[in-house]
């Protein structure tokens, strides 16, 4: 059946979305058409809205509208933690543990079945931050995943040179598991019991 070109290029576009399956972009398509005009245009205001003025934290990577980020200018943070994710739905998960410290999000595929190398991991900035002093120690909140454990092997070794603490969080989160999807309490738990590396 072939549909009006509008819809179909709605369908397409929803299409591309993750976990999105064609049932669920026709009926997503559905859902927008019957919605009121303001509520449409919000919709896809909100989308141009959010591209063009979001961006990584130059200081942390956290996504943020303003430079520094929110997190980087909260004076009453503890400037001497540093907690090192992987991505920003992580810092998500970590910051509804009530975690006090700053960060660093890596913004950095590393996937060994993807054939990603180690080095190609950019270390640069987190270096020059730890260097610019204060930071007494640094958690390592990567994934509990074979990658997880490949990349925080590799950045405890780089930040030990710098001369700070490292550590990690304890296990209790589930191997394979994604901290993104972690519960409020393992997490919190797990950034208590973290050790040292
Ligand atoms: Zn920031």
């Amino acid at each position: 059946m072939r549909l009006a070109q509008p819809l179909q290029a709605l369908i397409d576009q929803l299409l591309k979305l993750p976990s999105i399956g064609p049932k669920s972009a026709q009926r997503l398509a559905m859902f927008i058409l019957r919605l009121p005009d303001e509520e449409a245009r919000q919709l896809a205001i909100s989308i141009i809205d959010a591209k063009k003025k979001v961006f990584p934290c130059p200081t942390c990577g956290y996504l943020t509208d303003v430079n520094p980020c929110m997190i980087c200018t909260d004076q009453r943070r503890d400037n001497t933690l540093l907690c090192i994710a992987e991505e920003v739905t992580d810092v998500m998960a970590i910051e509804r543990t009530g975690f006090n410290g700053r960060y660093f999000v890596l913004n950095q595929d590393f996937n060994l079945l993807k054939g990603n190398d180690i080095d190609d991991i950019d270390v640069k900035s987190l270096q020059e931050r730890i260097a610019n002093g204060g930071i007494k120690e640094v958690v390592l909140a990567l994934n509990p995943d074979i990658d997880g454990e490949v990349l925080s092997r590799y950045l405890a070794s780089i930040i030990a040179k710098q001369g700070v603490k490292v550590t990690r969080l304890a296990h209790g989160l589930p191997v394979g598991g994604d901290i993104e999807f972690t519960d409020e309490i393992t997490l919190k738990k797990a950034i208590e019991g973290r050790k040292e590396f």
